[in-house]
């Protein structure tokens, strides 16, 4: 440990702010955690991972309870929206031989992994409370919180998701998040023995997948394009949902639809993003995540590069002489790797509405699981 500091604060407590907090409990630093909700809670859909998030939660030491409580495959299968074959991707075992190219979790599960890992790692968990204001001064930065208690801090680490309040602070003429023009629906069913992987069908504009989350369960997926991002009421969600599926020629697709209910944990999401122009920090205050790079899920890969924020990080306080030789270290390794996903994930969409090139589409993909195979 070169960097002369003692005391971290990592405020937002979702994959990436845990990660965070875990890897530098890892380096002997004293953390603060701070989550505004007081339930510490994820809502409930299911989380599509690759092999190079399965290699950050090794780094993290959660692998092995994530194949435990999720689950791992190799390969996603395509299909056109009538069920016919179109082929295999295949997804390299970047996180060993030993471990699958890829899985899904149910977010709350995986969320639970990693709060028992953060409370284990020592971390100080204050839940309910975010920072009131945060200043710069001498070396050090002084927050205040919600709670009325006040803390100083060497470095202070901005994990508060999309709508990040540190980004608003710090940041005050960043970039906001962008409508896509697409949205996703999500829903819980029973997992089917023949689906051992992630499983899609590439319908005109819809695109419908399922990917098992467990022994017992799968989650189902829909993208589609929305062109205005409008309040949709919760109520109706399983029907517009079965609505989105009626055109898949697909057995396995209509049971599904068939079986939607309350009980389906139906969920939608319009895709927003945003990629923060360099810098990332001031002096020394940092953003990780989506508070920094939120993606579109296309290339499911934005969990993983929050967590491998966290590694890197960590990775350049343990080896940095000065607080910003390593901050500036973080943003170098971290720039182009996430500028790619959040860019190509954004371009993947766009095809996608526009039902664009196909093989520009596949290249794109292609390319990218090639890059996020490479070190980090
Ligand atoms: C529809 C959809 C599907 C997706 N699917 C996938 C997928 O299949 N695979 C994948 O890898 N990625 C996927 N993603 C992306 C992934 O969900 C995010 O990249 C990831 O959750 C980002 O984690 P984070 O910790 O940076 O931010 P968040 O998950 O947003 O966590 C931020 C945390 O900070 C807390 N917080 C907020 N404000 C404050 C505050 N002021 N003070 C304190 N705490 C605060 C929040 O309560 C939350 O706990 C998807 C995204 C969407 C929208």
């Amino acid at each position: 440990m070169t960097v002369p500091i003692q005391h971290v604060l990592v405020i937002g407590g979702g994959f990436s702010g845990m990660a965070t907090a875990i890897q530098c409990a890892k380096l002997g630093l004293a953390v603060d955690l701070v989550e505004i909700d007081q339930g510490w809670r994820s809502y409930g859909a299911g989380i599509s991972i690759g092999g190079p998030t399965l290699r950050a939660l090794r780094s993290i030491g959660v692998l092995d309870a994530f194949l435990e409580r999720g689950h791992g495959g190799d390969g996603v299968d395509l299909f056109t929206a009538g069920g016919h074959p179109i082929g295999t991707l295949p997804t390299p075992r970047v996180a060993g031989d030993d471990v699958p190219g890829g899985g899904a979790i149910m977010r709350p599960v995986l969320a639970d992994i990693l709060a028992k890992a953060t409370r284990a790692a020592g971390v100080r968990v204050r839940l309910g409370c975010t920072f009131s204001q945060i200043e710069q001064r001498e070396g050090q930065v002084q927050v205040a919180f919600t709670d009325g208690t006040q803390g100083s801090y060497d470095l202070v680490v901005g994990a508060d998701g999309l709508y990040s309040q540190v980004r608003e602070a710090v940041f005050p003429d960043a970039p906001k998040p962008r409508y896509t023009g697409q949205g996703v629906w999500r829903a819980v069913v029973p997992r089917l023995a023949d689906i051992v992987c992630a499983t899609m069908w590439l319908g005109h504009k819809v695109k419908a997948g399922v990917n098992p989350v467990s022994q017992e369960q799968m989650y189902l997926f829909v993208t589609e394009d929305r062109p205005t991002n409008e309040h949709i009421d919760p109520s109706a969600w399983p029907r517009m949902l079965s609505d989105l599926l009626a055109p898949f020629d697909v057995p396995l697709l209509q049971s599904l639809r068939a079986q939607l209910g309350p009980q389906s944990q139906c969920n939608y999401r319009p895709l927003e993003s945003l990629l923060l122009p360099q810098p990332w920090f001031n002096s020394r205050v940092v953003l990780v995540g989506d508070a920094v790079h939120a993606t579109t899920p296309h290339m499911a890969a934005g969990a993983g590069i929050g967590l491998e924020d966290a590694i890197v990080l960590a990775d350049e306080l343990g080896r940095s002489a000065t607080v910003e030789g390593a901050l500036q270290a973080f943003q170098t390794r971290r720039w182009e790797r996430c500028r790619m996903v959040v860019e190509h994930s954004g371009r993947l969409g766009d095809i996608e509405i526009a039902d664009g090139d196909k093989a520009e589409h596949t290249r794109i993909m292609r390319e990218t699981h090639m890059r996020l195979a490479q070190p980090i």
